[in-house]
């Protein structure tokens, strides 16, 4: 399952319609907890904090993203200032559904937490989260769950929850 700071969402969700119609993407920083189970469907991902990246695919930039390696040292140093990790990546879908592409999934890595936004006509409609589950080799969705709590992580409540 994946837990977002209502903050950090909201302000995804208007970098997502304020980018419209390309698809915008960035880095996700938080906390990863690894589960027990060997597809890493039970990882636990914590998001308070992301980094907004270019998208430099010139070709089709409505329906493929990129990010530069530069984005990347960058995304990591923004995380170890909090003492942080770089744990997933978000894309948005202009005009399409939340769902995982066949193009998302070939990029897709283990251990890593993928949010899609799907942005209708300028407006948010859709999160949808996934995780590469590792025995399928497939990106399959997992829980979102959007929290007001403070900055401070809780990953302890949150298992003990679980
Ligand atoms: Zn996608």
């Amino acid at each position: 399952m994946v837990v977002i700071h209502s903050i950090t969402n909201r302000s995804i969700i208007i970098k997502g319609e304020e980018g419209h119609p390309h698809e915008v993407c960035g880095y996700l920083i938080g906390k990863h907890k690894k589960g027990r189970k060997n597809s890493g469907m039970d990882d636990i991902f914590i998001i308070t904090d992301f980094m907004v990246c270019e998208n430099i695919n010139s070709d089709r930039p409505d329906i493929r993203f990129e990010i530069s390696p530069k984005d990347h040292m960058a995304a990591t140093k923004q995380a170890e200032k909090q003492k942080l990790d770089v744990v997933g990546v978000y894309h948005s879908h202009p005009n399409h559904k939340a769902y995982a592409s066949p193009t998302d999934n070939d990029y897709a890595v283990e251990r890593t937490i993928y949010l899609i936004y799907s942005i209708f006509d300028s407006k948010f409609k859709d999160l949808k989260a996934y995780i590469l589950n590792q025995v399928t080799n497939k990106l399959e969705s997992t829980k979102v769950s959007r929290t007001v709590k403070s900055r401070r992580l809780k990953l302890k409540k949150i298992q003990a929850e679980k």
